[in-house]
């Protein structure tokens, strides 16, 4: 790619809710922006600053305070607690930043804000500096909590079945869980609806999904915000396109990786079920147990991804290494998701997770745990097709006959074969979107070559 040379490169300030999920994709969207010439500083909370050794060293990363300087989040009383008090010390320590900045000479020419912090874009404009919502999760949940601010979708649901724009026919467990869970706790559908609240002014819209997925969401979402622009899939280029070979697996984490690619290595082809729940999900005690003796039990391979704080829940005779399965702490996913040993992955659903499985072309078993975790499975398996939804039932578990029989299905059957070849099809178009001349790809220069016309 032929950098655009210039006097003074546009400068961006990119800043995520700190947690994984949101700082990956945005981290991996800042390299693509400076591989065409712009200049990136990531922002991030002081708590969060120590998980960002991966960051490379030619994008610089500044800090905010989010009123828990040590401990971040897990030093809040609730997830309330935090984000009131991060909405009062946010905005005001990134305007000193934005000031600070200007002062060195290092102006700030666009903020690029997850739309979780919809205060970035009040600061931003401000100071008279271009304002851009970066979407992290996909259209359609995006969609609903839009329909919620407009105060289209009853709250909480009434209906038995949500019927909104370009978007299949909902039941109510296909929604985001914050609707089921509202009566208790109305904060947390408050909080993500909110990022709705000033979008409106923001001067682009970006989402990170491509075109060709979700066609339909995105032909209206158009007609309702004529500057969005899907610029996705986010991840780093060695796992898709291979334009950029320094674009390695750069996951910010906060947990640390263990090797697993050797024991893949020696297993057949296909023959391995993945298993993780991405780096929130706390699944029960009884949840684990089926889980552990569902995988023990089927006769297939697997490798299950429990964090450290999890393992304490695991049934005390399981064996955490054998070469029937392996249990790991935390893995590379995109490493783990792109070996040839990888049949199928049992997953939580989370928008990365959703992305990276259809990128590396592997079919999916979902156990949607919750936020927009439902609609992920729902627009997995009965949209897209690439995968089975384990159900429930009355238990209110995925129990350990219902796990074998759905590897079963997705490994031996003629409809896994079908759903291996819907999940390379995506692969292909993911590919596509992504690459020159590709529709992710031109939102992406168009983007850039209107950062160069300030
Ligand atoms: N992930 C990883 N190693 C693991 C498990 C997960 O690198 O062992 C990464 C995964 O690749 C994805 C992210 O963690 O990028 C999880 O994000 P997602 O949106 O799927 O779920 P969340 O963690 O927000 O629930």
């Amino acid at each position: 790619m032929e950098k655009k040379s210039v006097a003074r490169k546009p400068h961006c300030l990119v800043i995520a809710f700190p947690s994984q999920s949101h700082i990956n994709p945005m981290l991996q969207f800042s390299k693509l922006l400076e591989h065409h010439g712009v200049k990136i500083t990531l922002v991030t909370t002081r708590s969060y600053y120590h998980n960002l050794q991966k960051v490379p060293p030619s994008i610089a990363v500044e800090t905010i305070s989010d009123g828990f300087d040590k401990g971040g989040i897990s030093e809040a009383e609730s997830f309330k607690a935090y984000t009131d008090t991060f909405w009062q010390v946010g905005p005001q320590t990134f305007a000193e930043l934005i000031e600070k900045l200007g002062k060195i000479g290092d102006y700030v020419d666009c903020v690029i804000y997850d739309s979780f912090f919809p205060w970035a874009l009040d600061v931003a404009k401000r100071f008279g500096i271009v304002g851009v919502a970066y979407l992290t999760q996909n259209m359609s949940v995006n969609s609903i909590y839009y329909h919620a601010h407009l105060g289209k979708l009853q709250v909480p649901l009434k209906e038995s079945e949500i019927s909104l724009p370009a978007l299949p026919k909902l039941q109510p467990e296909d929604m985001p869980s914050f609707f089921s869970t509202y009566i208790e706790d109305p904060f947390v559908l408050d909080f993500v609806v909110d990022q709705f609240s000033n979008i409106d002014k923001a001067d682009w819209i970006l989402c990170n999904t491509f075109y060709e997925l979700d066609e339909e969401v995105a032909n209206w979402t158009i007609g309702i915000w004529p500057n969005f622009r899907n610029i996705g899939p986010n991840i780093p280029s060695m796992f898709l396109d291979k334009q950029y070979e320094d674009d390695q697996d750069y996951s910010v984490t906060q947990f640390k990786s263990e090797d697993c690619i050797q024991w893949l290595n020696d297993k057949p082809e296909g023959s391995v079920v993945y298993v993780s729940f991405g780096s929130l999900a706390m699944l029960n005690e009884k949840q684990m147990e089926e889980l552990a003796y569902g995988l023990k039990e089927c006769s297939s391979y697997f490798l299950w991804v429990v964090r450290a704080s999890e393992q304490i829940k695991l049934p005390k005779d399981f064996e955490k290494e054998s070469d029937k399965g392996l249990v790991v702490t935390w893995c590379s996913q995109l490493r783990v998701l792109a070996h040839k040993a990888i049949g199928c992955f049992v997953t939580h659903c989370g928008w990365n997770s959703t992305l990276e499985t259809m990128c590396l072309g592997v079919p999916i078993i979902a156990i949607p745990w919750w936020s927009d975790q439902p609609i992920n499975a729902k627009l997995m398996t009965d949209v897209w097709k690439i995968g089975i939804r384990a159900p429930i039932g009355e238990t209110k578990f995925v129990q350990r006959e219902t796990i074998k029989y759905c590897i079963r299905r997705m490994l031996e059957s003629e409809e896994g074969k079908m759903m291996k070849n819907n999940s390379i099809q995506l692969k292909t178009l993911a590919l596509k979107a992504i690459s020159k001349g590709g529709s992710s790809y031109e939102n992406i220069i168009e983007f850039t070559n209107n950062l160069f016309s300030f």
